[in-house]
């Protein structure tokens, strides 16, 4: 058993370096950025390799970053340069406007956004292709767990499915929030319920001001919850609560507490 388990994954590995993720069609040749590339020209402005700006993720923080197209940028999982650009244009440029708008806004914890108040036109589309964005960057990262031999729990083919359809998958959805600062994105955190063996997972991009958390929530398992948005929501698909991503703040709040008792 475990030598057909290590076959299996010798196969899907050799499978994940060639074939794009999404398509399943064309040779994988084009990196994604971990953080989208007009966010970081957004809020940092072009680094330079005299003046770089640093980057962290979880494997190592505060590494130099000379220039917006750095290897560390990207997702090392590969998508096709069509799927990468042709086929996901429109999820991009949804994603730069809508943090544009976030960004250039006082966002209040805890405060509901009416998302007609980001996208004036074409709200529902709008709003489904910021979700397929998500989509993208997250299906990119359970992709590079399973190469690496992970075994996470989560399905990718609901990923390509609602990217190549351009429907929403069901069990993705996404907080919008205040962020204290720092550039990058957490670690892919999965868990399975005890009992039930229900699986949640989930993510932070962190985007200075904002941050987008994306959360897994398998289908018939969790209550509905009203502070994430999906854009099949009964009670939350036509706006969105502000939520509180200030880590640092709290944690020196908490540190402070604890020191004081
Ligand atoms: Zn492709």
């Amino acid at each position: 058993m475990a030598t057909g388990t290590s076959a299996a994954n010798i196969v899907d590995n050799a499978a994940a370096e060639s074939l794009c993720w999404i398509c399943k069609r064309n040779k994988a040749d084009s990196g994604e950025h971990k953080t989208k590339r007009s966010d970081l020209l957004a809020v940092l402005g072009k680094p330079s390799q005299n003046e770089p700006f640093y980057y962290h993720d979880q494997a190592k923080r505060n590494r130099a970053v000379g220039s917006l197209d750095a290897k560390i940028l990207k997702s090392p999982i590969r998508i096709c340069s069509h799927c990468n650009n042709a086929r996901t244009q429109p999820h991009d440029c949804a994603w730069e406007a809508m943090s544009d708008r976030l960004r250039s806004r006082r966002l209040a914890v805890g405060q509901w956004i009416r998302c007609n108040r980001i996208f004036r036109y074409s709200t529902k589309r709008e709003m489904i292709d910021v979700h397929l964005f998500f989509l993208k960057l997250t299906g990119c990262m359970i992709a590079e767990a399973k190469a690496n031999g992970h075994d996470v729990p989560i399905p990718l083919d609901p990923f390509s499915d609602a990217i190549m359809s351009g429907r929403p998958h069901a069990e993705i959805n996404l907080q919008f929030g205040r962020h204290d600062g720092g550039i990058g994105r957490s670690d892919l955190h999965v868990w399975k319920t005890d009992p039930g063996g229900s699986v949640l997972g989930g993510w932070l991009y962190q985007l200075d001001t904002i941050a987008v958390s994306v959360v897994y929530a398998q289908a018939g398992r969790f209550e509905h919850r009203r502070d994430l948005w999906h854009p099949h929501s009964r009670t939350s698909r036509k706006r969105f609560q502000i939520a509180d991503f200030m880590y640092s703040k709290r944690d020196a709040a908490e540190l402070a507490a604890s020191s004081g008792s």
